[in-house]
């Protein structure tokens, strides 16, 4: 085996061992992959039960007061530091500790009322919703997820108030989006009572205000001579912990304290260890589905400010003696902005819904729903800004500072290539494995059961290229819609299967591919979100005894849209500019045409 080879198993060994724990229930989006509509996951659209929704807007009402009086994006922004007493009062509403449960001093509150929570916040300053996340949604979400009751009760109380603040540390100069080639490394000592952590962390959140970091470092494997990843819980009063730069100025998220440290010779106890040893990548995955679920909230809150902002310039600024919003090329950025916000809070919802239902295995949708809503809102931005014409550059408008913070999205918890790549691949792992399966038994027809196993794997992938999965929806208007996004799930079962079987094992590389066949999985399940959550607006409009819902136009648009931009994702599979494309980047990079 060459040394690439040895890398790629590697590779697949490690992702196999992390993602893949055993059976579970098939998930929407591996559904997607192989032709079903699993329709469970997403319909009904999810409601929040009455009496939680009870509390949800008690603690939006206090939210918005106290945002409304205590917030200024601006000043966060121009000051680049968001004041403690913001910070403090964060932690009087609850928002610090909003999914804690409440005997550790949280409010308990489910995903999908967090995302409401963090889309409030969004909608204002992304300044202070990145600080909440990294506090909140992966800061602490490590402790709730894996501590031990020890360590919840030592650390929960005061993270849950804002009293302590949290930080979660795994990127390092050698470990950006490749996440498992951490460097920091973690010895036992000799009587085995603590561990000797060393090394340097880069571009964390929170680091020189948090009180508790999630820090990833290698520890040896026993046994033997490898090492794996585990999560410390760290803390600065630690000897040793240096912080080298608190505030490393930036671009944007000015307001966010992004810092880098360094570990000399910090003694950790073996009690601070989090979650099982050599795991902490695991932990580190798990904690970053959690990141991204309020990503969404957070872009779906943004992208509702450029559609507010954009309706009152629309509506206001005339030239050539009519308002701009008379401008069908203006009109066509606001329906677009609409059409998205209205598509990126469907998916916050539904995804969000996934984890409180106990779907166990989400990191698909979890890593669609950062790259889609980060690349919507991104356009969004870029559309309300260029309404907003000259006066979009200048400092006293939102704009030019909502640009320079949006940016982050595209690269903060995965970037959004690694992650588009990753959709691809772990969403053909499913089909690909059963194509495995019948090609291993061809080459080798001996064993009855491998026969067996090989005809039902055929049987599978020939019935969903067969069959249009049928789509539940109840109201009448929206049956060609959901009848048109079943035919589109089997030609993408088609195409996915085609791919496969023309690429087969090079496919792992083929990022072109794994782009359109990911952009196409991403706007199916945004499909289906959007039409799940209309379905539901239109049955509640009836009952009410009105014909049509408030946004339907916006769902209509966002539905047509997706549905052209799937259907050319997957025609360029066969029809694109590769080779060229390739042949140009390689010739410039120096590189032979690969
Ligand atoms: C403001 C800010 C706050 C942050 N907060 C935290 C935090 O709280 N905790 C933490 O641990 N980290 C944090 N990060 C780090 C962040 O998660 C990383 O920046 C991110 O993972 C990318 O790593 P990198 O910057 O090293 O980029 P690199 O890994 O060098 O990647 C650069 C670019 O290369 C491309 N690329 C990389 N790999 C691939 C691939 N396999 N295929 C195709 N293209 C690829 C992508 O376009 C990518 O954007 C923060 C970063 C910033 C800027």
């Amino acid at each position: 085996m060459n040394k690439l080879d040895a890398q790629r198993q590697k590779e697949i060994q490690q992702a196999e061992e992390l993602l893949f724990a055993g059976p579970q229930a098939l998930g929407f989006a591996k559904g997607l992959f192989q032709g079903h509509f699993v329709a469970d996951w997403v319909m009904p659209y999810p409601r929040i039960p009455a009496t939680q929704q009870v509390e949800l807007d008690g603690a939006l009402t206090e939210l918005r007061q106290f945002l409304d009086e205590h917030l200024d994006p601006a000043e966060i922004d121009r000051k680049a530091d968001i004041p403690r007493s913001v910070i403090d009062g964060l932690g009087r509403v609850g928002v610090l500790g909003m999914t804690a449960p409440t005997e550790y001093g949280g409010r308990g509150f489910s995903q999908m009322a967090n995302c409401k929570i963090l889309e409030e916040i969004g909608c204002r300053c992304a300044s202070t919703s990145v600080f909440v996340n990294a506090h909140h949604s992966i800061g602490i979400r490590a402790l709730l997820l894996f501590g031990t009751n020890e360590q919840k009760q030592r650390w929960l109380p005061k993270l849950s108030t804002g009293e302590q603040l949290g930080a979660f540390a795994l990127t390092e100069k050698e470990a950006g989006s490749d996440a498992a080639n951490v460097q920091m490394q973690a010895r036992p000592s000799e009587d085995g009572s603590h561990f000797i952590l060393n090394g340097e962390k880069r571009y964390i959140t929170n680091a020189a205000i948090a009180d508790v970091l999630t820090v990833m470092a290698r520890t040896p494997v026993p046994g033997s001579d490898k090492t794996a990843i585990t999560a410390f819980l760290v803390t600065p009063d630690m000897p040793g912990f240096e912080m080298l730069e608190a505030r490393m100025p930036k671009m944007g998220i000015r307001g966010t304290a992004t810092g880098r440290f360094a570990l000399r010779d910090v003694k950790v106890p073996k009690e601070n260890i989090l979650g099982p040893y050599g795991k902490g990548l695991k932990v580190a995955l798990t904690v970053l589905d959690f990141g991204r679920t309020t990503f969404g909230a957070c872009c779906t809150g943004a992208a509702k400010t450029c559609l507010r902002l954009a309706i009152e310039h629309a509506n206001t600024r005339k030239q050539f003696n009519k308002t701009l919003g008379n401008f069908h090329l203006v009109q066509k950025k606001i329906a677009r902005i609409a059409a998205d916000a209205y598509a990126m809070e469907a998916m916050t919802t539904i995804t969000a819904a996934l984890i409180d239902r106990g779907l166990e295995d989400y990191m698909l949708e979890t890593a669609m729903l950062k790259v889609f809503t980060t690349e919507r809102l991104w356009e969004c931005v870029n559309d309300v800004f260029q309404i907003y014409g000259g006066s979009a550059y200048f400092v006293d408008r939102p704009l030019e500072r909502m640009m320079r913070d949006a940016r982050i999205n595209q690269i903060g918890e995965g970037a959004n290539e690694v992650l588009t790549s990753f959709i691809a691949l772990v969403g053909m792992r499913g089909p690909g494995m059963e194509f495995k399966e019948i090609y291993d038994t061809m080459m080798k027809p001996t064993r009855e059961r491998g026969f067996a196993k090989a005809w039902t794997a055929g049987k599978h992938r020939l019935g969903a290229t067969v069959r249009v999965p049928e789509i539940p929806v109840r109201s009448p208007e929206l049956r060609w819609f959901a009848n048109q996004l079943g035919h589109l799930i089997r030609r993408f079962n088609v195409a996915v299967n085609r791919a496969l079987i023309t690429y087969r094992e090079p496919i792992l590389d083929m990022q072109l591919v794994q782009e359109r066949v990911a952009n196409a999985a991403m706007d199916l399940l945004a499909s289906a979100c959007v039409l799940s959550r209309q379905d539901a607006e239109l049955q509640f409009a009836q009952r009410n005894g009105n014909s049509s819902s408030p946004d339907q136009f916006a769902a209509d648009l966002f539905l047509r849209q997706s549905f052209r931009r799937i259907r050319q994702f997957l025609a360029e599979l066969t029809d694109n500019d590769d080779k060229s494309v390739l042949a140009t980047a390689n010739s410039i990079l120096g590189k032979p045409g690969k």
